[in-house]
């Protein structure tokens, strides 16, 4: 087969991944490493698992530089049960926490934790409706507080950290919609989770990276799969790990390994994000983003038609012309083109095109 049938899917999530990925796994599919069988049907306590699983954390833990006062963990649940167990590991419940709340997941985040612990908001966008983040001086941090959690990029809303806001104490942060994109300053975070399918391989994994020394910090007694500690002294194997999506994504941390790192995704996020922002800025107003210049975020790029209509004949003829999943999200509106990590430079090119082309027909 060749790649030709593929379309350019600018999906938020699951997402693109990249081909060369796809065709190992395919490759491997009826017989993996000479084991005579996939992945998917071995033992998860066999030895090609095994290696499958540990190089995963290895390759995790080398491509983000995470320091060895870290513990990486693998789990199931998604980014929304971390919305949970985060305040479940680190907070005792007479404990408090700030929560920026700079859209949907934000907000998601500190409506979840308030069911645990007793957070509160540290700022909210509600006013500006969710089109900038916070400044450092901005976000409410209280006496005692153990950690303000913030998402670093917000799917929905469009809108990201570009830095991240010094606050004296230290962060947590979801960064879902744009893990692994740009290093990480881990010396500003007690905590940092996602979701894998945004930018680092399918659904039905969450990876987590902790400070070890904060294991066991809340003193709750949780349901075993809820206390980070049950994974943290099984290398996240005490149960049957996800072992398709570990899989996938110890592939697609390879890729980036041999493409240059975390920086090297840093420069292409750059280059897609300023092409589409390039072809909304250029379009004399025709196109429109309605987020704050400096909060753009360069994983989920949300844009405005003059009217619906436009837009609904904008996502239908871009999708004849192989360019889907450009509809907003459905809370929101209008366009989101998400160019996440394995997102090839030659789709956003192709996309501006067609942005040019159909402002020209219509305008
Ligand atoms: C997608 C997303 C989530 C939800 O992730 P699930 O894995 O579906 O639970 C949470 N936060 C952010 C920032 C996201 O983009």
């Amino acid at each position: 087969m060749t790649t030709s049938t593929r379309v350019h899917n600018f999906c938020a999530g699951p997402c693109t991944l990249p081909v060369s990925v796809l065709e190992e796994v395919r490759d491997e599919m009826l017989d993996f490493g000479g084991t005579g069988m996939s992945i998917v049907e071995a033992s998860h306590r066999a030895d090609a698992y095994d290696a499958v699983h540990m190089g995963a954390l290895a390759d995790f833990r080398e491509l983000a530089s995470v320091p060895d006062e870290f513990t990486v963990l693998f789990l199931q649940g998604g980014a929304s049960l971390q919305f949970g167990q985060v305040p479940m590991n680190l907070l005792a419940p007479d404990e408090t926490a700030g929560y920026v709340d700079t859209g949907t997941w934000g907000g998601k985040a500190l409506s979840e934790a308030r069911l645990v612990a007793d957070v509160y908001e540290a700022w909210s966008g509600a006013e500006g409706s969710f089109t900038r983040v916070p400044t450092a001086d901005e976000i409410h941090v209280r006496d005692g507080a153990g950690f303000v959690h913030l998402a670093s990029n917000e799917t929905i809303g469009g809108i990201r950290f570009p830095d991240f806001p010094e606050l004296g104490i230290p962060l947590v942060a979801d960064m879902s919609s744009d893990f692994l994109s740009r290093p990480i300053d881990w010396g500003r975070f007690d905590l940092v989770y996602g979701g894998a399918q945004k930018n680092l391989g399918p659904a039905g994994l969450a990876v987590v990276v902790v400070r070890t020394d904060l294991l066991g910090r809340s003193g709750r007694d949780l349901v075993s799969y809820l206390d980070y500690r049950t994974h943290a002294s099984a290398d996240s194997m005490a149960n049957t790990p996800p072992m398709f999506p570990i899989y996938v994504m110890g592939k697609v941390l390879a890729w980036m390994k041999a493409a240059g790192g975390l920086g090297e995704f840093q420069r292409r996020a750059a280059r897609r994000a300023d092409l589409v922002y390039g072809a909304i800025d250029g379009s004399d107003g025709w196109y429109r983003s309605p987020v704050d210049v400096a909060s753009r975020s360069h994983m989920n790029i949300v844009f405005r038609l003059p009217d619906e209509d436009l837009e609904q004949r904008f996502v239908a003829e871009a999708a004849a012309a192989g360019l889907v999943n450009l509809k907003g999200h459905r809370s929101v509106g209008g366009i989101r083109a998400s160019v996440y990590n394995a997102m090839p430079v030659e789709s956003v090119e192709t996309l501006v095109g067609f942005m040019a082309d159909f402002r020209s027909a219509n305008a």
